[in-house]
């Protein structure tokens, strides 16, 4: 699903040039379930920048789904990420006027697809993050572990071949950041491909295979069949 071979990220600032990504090569294949893990710097939010398509490497080759990210209009790039990424965030993103189906929907609106198609999808997703009974709540009216089950269930709505979390859990507490853990399993079980970048041990261990980055350069950790 994807592979990046000799990524690059670099910054110049004050005449010095930082590498931020420095040869990054990683596959990923359908169905796995990957953690990231890195200590603050070490080019976490950049490689999830890249990953999402939310920008391009500075050389290197990144594939996306048959597609090469690198060579892409800004155009085509946004279309990728309405298409074949479903993000989920720390801080959940989700507009506080919308209720929980209208918050899921949204990014459907961007595909062009009909009301009642979005409607149908939407309803499904909140069903299985376990929300059938709160989807007309507004987001204060839900707990942060609810909240960041609706970013889910607004991630998955357009079945993306991609989920891409960053610190899914950061903003919650360790009996909900294991369930929304336990649930990002779940979903992995049923087919779902999901990169996660944590700073979190204990969240990273719960993943298939743990890829560490430090100083921009990434080393495979744990590769465990299950
Ligand atoms: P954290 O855990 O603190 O979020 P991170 O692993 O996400 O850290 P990045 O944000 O990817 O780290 O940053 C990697 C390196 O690139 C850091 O040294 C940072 O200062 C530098 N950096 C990031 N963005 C820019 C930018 N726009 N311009 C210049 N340097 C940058
Ligand atoms: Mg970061």
């Amino acid at each position: 699903l994807i592979t990046m071979e000799d990524v690059f990220k670099k910054y110049t600032l004050a005449g010095e040039t930082l590498n931020a990504l420095d040869g990054i090569t990683l596959t990923v294949n359908k169905g796995d379930f990957m953690a990231i893990i890195g200590p603050s710097g070490s080019g976490k939010s950049t490689l999830m920048n890249v990953l999402g398509c939310l920008d391009t490497p500075t050389s290197g080759k990144y594939m996306l789904d048959g597609a090469e990210v690198g060579k892409l209009s800004d155009n085509k790039l946004a279309n990728i990420r309405n298409n074949k990424i479903g993000f989920i965030f720390q801080s959940f993103h989700l507009l506080p006027r919308l209720r929980a189906i209208e918050n899921v929907e949204l990014p459907l609106v961007y595909r062009g697809m009909s009301g009642r198609e979005r409607r149908a999808l939407a309803k499904e997703a909140l069903e299985k993050v376990g929300l059938g009974e709160r989807m007309y709540h507004v987001p204060n009216q839900l707990s942060g572990g609810q909240q960041q089950r609706v970013a889910i269930a607004r991630a998955l709505a357009g079945r993306p071949p991609l989920l891409l979390a960053d610190e899914p859990t950061g903003a919650l507490d360790s009996k909900t950041s294991r369930d929304v853990i336990g649930l990002l399993k779940e979903l992995n079980a049923e087919g779902n491909t999901i990169v996660l970048i944590t700073h979190d041990p204990k969240v990273a261990e719960q993943a298939q295979r743990v890829v560490r980055i430090q100083d921009g350069k990434l080393t495979e950790e744990r590769s465990v069949a299950s």
